[in-house]
């Protein structure tokens, strides 16, 4: 029984941290079979096409009800613009994705897009609305044209090219032994960090999203990699309402709004001139993270 509980445990664990990666692989999920949080519910409809405005309203949250995570959130991004949530590690930033991804509902209030609630519009029309630049790209094993082209997979070969150049992606595959047809991942070639956001980033291009949800990296990438990420990010930006978790702060000064959370709550809100010159909790992360770049170089 211990040989079988093992796997089945490492398994759940597997699932767990796609989760928690907001990994836009639902299918992958379904394969793993656990009982999925969340479900249609029955005469549920796809999202009605529509700008692509979000709101949180009141939205509070626990994974476990004796410790709440999120307390009443309420925000609205107007389409087309970007809502960058900064805090300490732990506030609860990386939830309210996962929440308007809904992978969760929230334990009370409601989360509306063009002013549909979440739980009302069937999954698959939801997911396609919106792309994630995750913190970490999974990479299937398979070639890098499939990769760029995971989540639309009537792409044509001219749009995936389109779309990896504009990710700053194509010189790096024209010095690759196959081209596109390259195998990557696991069993074929590795990519850095920074290539593989830039896969993501052209998987999002591809996909021209309604929303497009950005869970920055915690690491470091190089910083000519970070400029590539932050100017295409703009651009898609342009036409995609966009929400930003900020684990750094260098992505956030262009932000129309910015929340700052901190155990679950919205402490500070408004734009990066505001911020600082509330001299508040934003201002002394800023503070501390300048230092820390100079330290840095
Ligand atoms: P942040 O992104 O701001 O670092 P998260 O939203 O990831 O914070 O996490 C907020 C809190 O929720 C943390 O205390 C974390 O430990 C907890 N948490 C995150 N995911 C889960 C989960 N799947 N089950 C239980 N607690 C979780």
């Amino acid at each position: 029984l211990i040989q079988l509980i093992r796997p089945m445990d490492r398994l759940g664990q597997l699932y767990r941290s796609i989760r928690q990666a907001l990994v836009d692989l639902d299918q992958l999920v379904e394969l793993l079979a656990e009982e999925p949080e969340v479900r249609d519910r029955s005469g549920a409809v796809p999202l009605p096409q529509g700008p692509g405005e979000v709101r949180f309203e009141a939205v509070s949250f626990a994974y476990d009800p004796r410790h709440p995570i999120l307390e009443r959130i309420d925000f609205r991004i107007p389409p087309k613009r970007t809502l960058a949530v900064v805090g300490p590690t732990g506030a609860g930033k990386s939830t309210i994705a996962r929440l308007l991804f809904r992978f969760y509902d929230p334990s009370e209030g409601r989360i509306l897009i063009d002013g549909r609630d979440l739980r009302d519009v069937t999954q698959a029309s939801l997911r396609g609305a919106i792309a994630v630049v995750p913190q970490d790209t999974v990479l299937f094993n398979d070639t890098i044209g499939y990769n760029i082209a995971f989540g639309r997979p009537d792409a044509s070969q001219a749009e995936i090219e389109a779309a990896a150049r504009a990710a700053e992606l194509s010189g790096f595959i024209a010095r690759l032994p196959d081209g596109y047809g390259t195998l990557v991942g696991e069993r074929g070639l590795k990519l850095s960090g920074g290539e593989k956001q830039r896969v993501a980033i052209a998987r999002a291009i591809l996909k021209r999203p309604r929303l497009l949800i950005l869970d920055e990296a915690t690491s470091a990438l190089d910083s000519a990699t970070e400029q590539t990420i932050r100017r295409r990010l703009h651009e898609i930006g342009r036409g995609s309402t966009t929400l930003v978790i900020a684990h750094r702060l260098s992505t956030v000064v262009d932000a129309d709004e910015i929340l700052v959370l901190d155990r679950g709550r919205i402490v500070e809100r408004g734009t990066h001139a505001q911020l600082l010159a509330r001299h508040g909790l934003y201002a002394g992360l800023w503070r501390r993270q300048a230092a820390e770049q100079e330290r840095v170089g």
